[in-house]
């Protein structure tokens, strides 16, 4: 059976403008060159969100709070023709030490299996060191973004180590490299 390739998606920062801990629908804000990149995208890979809501655990907000959010998403999209097949989110804190938050790969994994992924010809894109290391952590190339907090992350990246397979400014420039791979 071919497998399926995919676009594992960080939301906060790389789909939406990251309003720290964004929730609210009036904070609601795509970033430039989403709804244009992901259609380019959307006849070679399957499209996945992970995203650490530490937000629910911290109290800020509830997690009807962030389905009511991530629906008004997903709506958006899918008016775009653009398919998100399932959002994963961990509502931890790192504190918690749960299994499930990024970098840690237990959603890649039911990705994977769930989806029938080919994960070396995946990619994970995101604006924090964690989405790099996660995917790094699956096996899957890694953009990273300087859109969100990326900017601020990008010595974070350095110090740590950590390295993207391609490092770019915008989603559009994503898309375009990841068009260009194959
Ligand atoms: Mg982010
Ligand atoms: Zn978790």
């Amino acid at each position: 059976m071919v497998k399926n390739k995919a676009i594992i998606l960080d939301r906060d920062g790389t789909l939406i403008e990251d309003k720290n801990y964004t929730y609210k629908i009036e904070d609601f804000e795509l970033l430039p060159g989403v709804i244009e990149g992901l259609k380019l995208l959307r006849n070679y890979f399957l499209f996945f969100i992970v995203t650490n809501q530490s937000g629910i655990g911290r109290g800020y907000y509830t997690i009807q709070d962030f389905h009511n959010f991530n629906n008004h998403l997903l709506k958006i999209l899918k008016k775009e023709k653009i398919n998100i097949l399932k959002t994963y989110f961990c509502p931890h804190l790192r504190e918690d030490n749960c299994e499930c938050r990024k970098p840690k790969i237990k959603f890649i994994e039911e990705i994977i299996n769930e989806f029938n992924v080919d994960i070396n010809n995946s990619w994970m894109i995101g604006d924090h060191p964690s989405d790099i290391q996660f995917g790094i952590n699956a096996g899957c190339k890694t953009i990273f973004l300087i859109t969100g907090h990326g900017d601020k992350h990008l010595d974070e990246l350095e110090a740590l180590g950590i390295k993207p397979t391609i490092i770019c400014d915008n989603f559009i420039g994503a898309t375009e490299e990841i068009l260009k791979s194959f």
